[in-house]
C-alpha cells in the first residue's frame, strides 16, 4: 500500500506541473514511443516525423562502422559485464577507449563512466568535498547540481555566462575552489566564454571543470569540444564529455591529468559502485572516436554546423524568436547544432509542440525545471543529413506557429490548457 500522504504531496506539488500534463493529456511532448530513432526522419507511434529532437549531432548512432563496433563488442563480450569497473567489469575495450580518448584530447588519461550523468556526478564529487567551494553557472546541467550536492561542498551559482559575477564570487571564496561550466549549454545552445572563464580561474587559483557533453565531436579543429575553439584546453583541470550524443553511443568520460583521473578512479562513487557500461556501447564509442579523427568526422561536423546556421537564419527571417549565435574570440560567431526557439510561456510551448507534431515535425519541449520558469522553449537539433528541403519546411511551419504574425497564445486548444 502506498502512503496516501506521500501521493497527495506529489499530486499537489505545483512545481511538478509536467506531472499534470503527463497524467491528464495524451497529446503531450513527453514519453512518445519511437519506432526508429536515429535518422533525420523517424517513425514515432502512428506517424513519420522530421526528427529535430535528437542529440545524434553527427548522425553517428546509425553509422555502419559504429554499428559494426557495437556488434563486434556484443559478439565478443556478450550483453553486459555484470560487474563494476573496480572488480570484474573492466574489459580491454575500456582501456582501449580510455587511451583513444586521452590521445584525442591530448591529456595524460581519461576515465569512462557508464553514463554522462554519472561522469559528472562521480567526477565532480571526487574532486571536491566538505569545506571546498564549487561555483557553477546558473544554467549548468542538472547532473552538475546533483554532483555538487553529492560532494557536500559549498555551492555558489553565478548568472548564466556572466564572467564579472563569477569573478565576484571567486574573489570572495577561500580554500579549495572549483568552477564548473558547460562548454555548450544544452538548452540555450550557446557557448560559455571559456577564455575569459579560464583567465579568472587562473587569477584566483581555482580549478576548472568543463562539461563538453554537447560540444564533443562537433566543435574545434579536432572536434574535442568548445575548449578547443577558445584554445584553452591546457587550462582545464577536467574535461567531461558524453559518448551519448555527437559520438552516437552511450556513456560519459572525463579527460585530464593522471592525478585528476586517478582521484576519480578511487573516489568517484558512480564509477566504483555501478555496473560498467555494456560492451556494445564501448565498441560503438571506440569506432566513433576513431571516426572523429578522419576526414569523414570533419566533414560531418561541417555539414551539421552549416545546417544549424541555415536553420537559424531561416527562422530569424521568418520572424521567429531564436537565441543569438555565440561570439567567438576571433570576432566571428557560431550557431551550434542546438537551435532553441524562445516561447517563454509553458502553455504555448506545449501547444506549438503539438502543432509541429501534427505537421510531422518532432521538436523537444523544454520547460521548468529544465529551463527557468519563464524560459520555456522548443529545442531544435540538426544532423548532417537533414536536407535543406526539410529545414525549409520546418522554418515555414515555425513561422506560421510562432512568427511575428502568428496567432496569440489564446488560440491554444482548450483541452491542453485544461490539462495544465
Ligand atoms: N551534461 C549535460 C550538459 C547534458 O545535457 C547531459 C544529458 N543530456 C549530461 C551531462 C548527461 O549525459 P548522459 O545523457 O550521457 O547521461
Amino acid at each position: 500500500m502506498s502512503s496516501q500522504r506521500m501521493l497527495d504531496r506529489i499530486r499537489h506539488d505545483k512545481r511538478i506541473w509536467a506531472h499534470r500534463v503527463l497524467t491528464k493529456h495524451d497529446q503531450n511532448p513527453f514519453f512518445r514511443v519511437m519506432k526508429s530513432v536515429n535518422a533525420p526522419v523517424v517513425d514515432v507511434e502512428d506517424r513519420s516525423v522530421i526528427m529535430l529532437g535528437s542529440n545524434n549531432y553527427l548522425g553517428l548512432a546509425d553509422h555502419p562502422l559504429v554499428r559494426a563496433g557495437a556488434a563486434a563488442a556484443l559478439d565478443k563480450y556478450g550483453a553486459t559485464v555484470t560487474g563494476s569497473r573496480l572488480l570484474n567489469g573492466t574489459i580491454s575495450l575500456h582501456t582501449e577507449l580510455e587511451e583513444a580518448l586521452a590521445d584525442w584530447h591530448g591529456t595524460e588519461q581519461a576515465l569512462v563512466f557508464t553514463t554522462g550523468y554519472q561522469a559528472n556526478l562521480g567526477g565532480i564529487s571526487a574532486l571536491c568535498g566538505v569545506g571546498d567551494t564549487i561555483i557553477v553557472d546558473s544554467a549548468a546541467h542538472a547532473s552538475i547540481y546533483d554532483a555538487c550536492r553529492l560532494s557536500r561542498a559549498t555551492i555558489r551559482a553565478f548568472r548564466h555566462n556572466r564572467v564579472d559575477l563569477l569573478e565576484e564570487k571567486l574573489s570572495r571564496s577561500t580554500g579549495v575552489v572549483m568552477v564548473v561550466v558547460d562548454g555548450l549549454y544544452s538548452m540555450h545552445g550557446d557557448l560559455a566564454p571559456l577564455d575569459e572563464i579560464a583567465a579568472v580561474c587562473e587569477k584566483y587559483d581555482a580549478a576548472l571543470f568543463v562539461d563538453e557533453a554537447h560540444s564533443v565531436a562537433v566543435m574545434g579543429a579536432k572536434r574535442t569540444g568548445a575548449a578547443e575553439l577558445f584554445g584553452i584546453e591546457d587550462d582545464i583541470d577536467a574535461r567531461m564529455g558524453c559518448l551519448s550524443k555527437g559520438l552516437g553511443s552511450s556513456g560519459g568520460f572525463v579527460a585530464g591529468s593522471k592525478d585528476i583521473v586517478d582521484a576519480m578512479r578511487v573516489h568517484a562513487r558512480t564509477f566504483l559502485f555501478t555496473t560498467a557500461g555494456v560492451p556494445a556501447a564501448l565498441g560503438a564509442a571506440l569506432a566513433s572516436v576513431q571516426l572523429m579523427q578522419t576526414e569523414e568526422g570533419a566533414e560531418r561536423a561541417t555539414r551539421t554546423l552549416a545546417n544549424a546556421r541555415y536553420l537559424h537564419d531561416g527562422l530569424v527571417a521568418a520572424g521567429v524568436d531564436v537565441h543569438a549565435p555565440s561570439p567567438l574570440p576571433d570576432g566571428t560567431d557560431m550557431v551550434s547544432p542546438i537551435v532553441p526557439v524562445n516561447v517563454r510561456d509553458d502553455l504555448r510551448t506545449v501547444n506549438t509542440w503539438r502543432k509541429l507534431w501534427d505537421a510531422g515535425i518532432f521538436a523537444s519541449a523544454a520547460m521548468f525545471p529544465a529551463v527557468a520558469r519563464d524560459g520555456a522553449l522548443l529545442r531544435l537539433c540538426v544532423q548532417p543529413d537533414h536536407t535543406t528541403t526539410q529545414l525549409d519546411y520546418v522554418v515555414e511551419k515555425m513561422g506560421l506557429f510562432l512568427g511575428e504574425n502568428s496567432p496569440t497564445p489564446d488560440s491554444a486548444p482548450a483541452e491542453v490548457g485544461a490539462a495544465l
